[in-house]
């Protein structure tokens, strides 16, 4: 499906390598890294640069500092963290392709590893501004970009840099094509897709295309309020997206003619109010009471949602099914993950809240693929490409 040069492809012997990382880390009030999985995964990525003896000069994000220098998001806690994963000295330049990056870059010998400060520290970053392009190029020989989780941004570290250097992916971003591109191209069925979350209008993309790939379609969360509407079911107070239940009506009409299931949950935890210590009682569909809020899947949906994932042999899956924020109303998400961790088939994450779950659950070694970007693997699957990807050159 991609057919993207990579890290094999190109001489890095010696060579000044540019790497785009996405050390988006969450840090704590003391500025203490809290979850290191993204770093983790770059890893192999790397140690390959370092056995290839390139020179390594890292370039990434950490949060919004919004173009100017903001202390606390330094990337220093980052800096530290990846000393001790490697084992190695890092040097972290005080500034992005500045005098100071030039300066350490000049005496790097192979196998050296020099990081730039937070590259959104530059307004210019998120306007992809071809002029900062040209300096962040004009460090390195080669550029790799292994930042899954911000390739759906065109910006200059992202994207226009690869005008300016022979250019790759790396084998974070390998993995996640291979996988995620797999899931839509030739998955193993019956390929069973769960989607949660609070909005059709987010995913309606999404949904229409994997009713074009899934053979089950799972759907939880707020948005089956809106679906279940739209087979002509009062939801109570329940979120329904008015403006959407003739879309939803569309979508479950072309699932239908496409010969694909589209499983609404047929029951609910129902509340009285919008509330983490809402008393609730369990009601089906039919008969929704006329005042109470959905918050979550009901017993007999997670069953039911947990024989379709019994059976398959692919299954996706993002969103939560309930209010997973407020304990109490978690249990349809936490359920599904186990059943994800239990199931036999290929599974995979994609990002985001249902990522957070399985990590919260610790079932994370018995999911096969959790994505390391929640909008960039949606948007890989609702669109088949990513701005940070369409800039990497294609094999000849
Ligand atoms: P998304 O970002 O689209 O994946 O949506 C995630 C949000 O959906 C979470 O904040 C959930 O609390 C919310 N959500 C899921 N189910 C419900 C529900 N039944 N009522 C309200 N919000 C929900």
């Amino acid at each position: 499906m991609f057919n993207k040069m990579t890290l094999r492809d190109l001489e890095l012997r010696e060579k000044r390598v540019l790497l785009r990382v996405d050390f988006n880390v969450p840090l704590n009030s003391n500025l203490q890294i809290t979850n290191d999985k993204r770093m983790r995964e770059t890893l192999p990525t790397i140690q390959y640069l370092i056995e290839q003896n390139a020179k390594i000069i890292i370039v990434s994000h950490l949060g919004r500092p919004g173009g100017k220098i903001v202390p606390e998001f330094s990337l220093k806690p980052v800096a530290e963290h990846l000393r001790e994963l490697l084992k190695k000295p890092i040097i972290l330049a005080n500034d992005v392709a500045g005098s100071e990056t030039y300066k350490y870059v000049r005496t790097m010998k192979p196998g050296d590893i020099v990081m730039m400060e937070n590259v959104r520290f530059d307004a210019r970053e998120e306007e992809n501004d071809a002029e900062f392009a040209k300096e962040l190029a004009g460090v390195a020989d080669v550029y790799c970009n292994d930042a899954f989780g911000t390739m759906h941004r065109a910006h200059a570290s992202t994207c226009k840099v690869a005008d300016y250097l022979p250019s790759c992916i790396g084998f974070l971003v390998e993995r996640e094509l291979q996988v995620l591109g797999g899931a839509l191209d030739n998955p193993k069925r019956p390929f069973v897709v769960i989607i949660g979350g609070a909005k059709i209008k987010d995913k309606i993309t999404l949904i229409s295309r994997l009713i074009d790939v899934a053979d089950v379609v799972l759907i939880g969360g707020a948005m089956a309020y809106t679906f279940l509407r739209a087979q002509g079911f009062n939801m109570g107070r329940s979120i329904v997206e008015k403006d959407k239940v003739q879309l939803a009506r569309l979508l479950l009409e072309k699932a239908k003619t496409q010969g694909v299931k589209v499983v609404l949950p047929i029951d609910h935890v129902v509340a009285g109010e919008f509330s983490f210590s809402a008393e609730s009682v369990t009601s089906s569909t039919k008969k929704f009471p006329r005042a109470g809020i959905g918050m979550d899947i009901g017993p007999a949906s997670i069953r039911l949602f947990k024989y379709y994932i019994s059976k398959a042999k692919t299954v996706f899956w993002n969103g939560p099914l309930g209010v997973a924020e407020f304990q109490k109303f978690a249990k349809g998400t936490n359920e599904v993950a186990k059943a994800l961790a239990d199931a036999k088939a290929f599974t995979i994450v994609g990002g985001g809240d249902s990522a957070k779950c399985i990590e919260q659950l610790k079932l994370q070694d018995k999911i096969n693929h959790i994505s390391t970007g929640g909008g960039a693997a949606l948007q890989l699957l609702e669109s088949g490409s990513l701005p940070g990807l369409d800039c990497i050159a294609n094999k000849n």
